[in-house]
């Protein structure tokens, strides 16, 4: 079979990002302002990147889902129905609220703060240092590793503040997914593949809060109907676009000034 690099990236370019995100955290690399930056950026262009490609809890409940669904096959991912699923998501405000008025406690910046970014170093000298910090942030651990053995990213959908933040931003996405009802034919393959369970067959729109911007729908594995499922980027041509004349405009005025 003739090696192609595009098919290439569009299967494993998020397993390489995933990857390299999750050995910088491995290596204690901590993400300054300037990456913060960038990623709150990048939520504007493209919605929840930062929780589809680059998280690290995000990436660590991937690989377990991962093994769950090897286990359990068809039954991976069942065990709590949509609409249950649905009303769980609303707890993720109580943690937002909770982490809101609780910023500076020690319930905040010890146990949520490390449970937030629970880098494999921190988790082992953590659990050597005998602290009640390390105790719960290990149980914490445990308990999301079984869930993610039986539910996709149930620390995203369910627990995860940070997802509501950039959840509020990601609506106003520039790069929208679209679903093109003509060309659609309701196989529900995408909502099969999307670990957040968006309900992907009833939008046109997929500007849905829950979405992490993974593109696994619109992958090697997802909608296999083309067309039917893309990525908007005519919006961003048309900033472009508009820039361009702009910018334009304003050079003719000093060129015509200059002559
Ligand atoms: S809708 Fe698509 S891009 Fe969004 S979370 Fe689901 S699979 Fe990922
Ligand atoms: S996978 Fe594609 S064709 Fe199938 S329901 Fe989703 S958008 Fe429609």
């Amino acid at each position: 079979m003739k090696f192609k690099l595009t098919n290439f990236i569009k299967k494993y370019f998020r397993l390489i990002v995933q990857i390299l995100f999750f050995s910088c955290l491995i290596f204690n690399f901590e993400y300054g302002i300037i990456i913060w930056g960038l990623f709150t950026i990048l939520t504007l262009f493209l919605g929840r990147i930062y929780c589809g490609f680059f998280c690290t809890i995000g990436v660590y409940q991937d690989w377990v889902g991962n093994l769950g669904k090897k286990i359990l096959k068809d039954k991976f991912d069942t065990l709590i129905p949509r609409k249950t699923s649905k009303i769980l998501s609303y707890f993720r405000y109580v943690v937002m609220t909770a982490w809101a008025f609780f910023a500076t406690s020690f319930f905040t910046t010890n146990i949520m703060g490390k449970i937030g970014s629970p880098s494999p170093n921190a988790i082992v000298n953590l659990a050597f240092s005998r602290e009640i910090v390390g105790v719960a942030v290990i149980i914490s651990f445990c308990i999301f590793t079984v869930l993610s053995l039986l539910v996709r990213r149930p620390y995203c959908k369910y627990f995860c503040h940070g997802s509501v933040e950039a959840g509020a931003l990601s609506f106003a996405r520039i790069i929208k997914l679209k679903r093109n009802p003509e060309l659609c034919t309701n196989c529900h393959r995408c909502e099969k593949i999307c670990p957040m369970n968006v309900p992907i067959t009833n939008l046109e729109t997929v500007c849905d809060g829950s979405c992490i911007s993974c593109f696994q729908c619109i992958g090697s594995k997802g909608c296999p109907k083309k067309g039917a499922l893309y990525l908007d980027v005519k919006p961003l041509k048309n900033i472009f676009k508009r820039n361009e004349t702009v910018f334009g405009k304003i050079l003719i005025k000093k060129i015509n000034k200059s002559i």
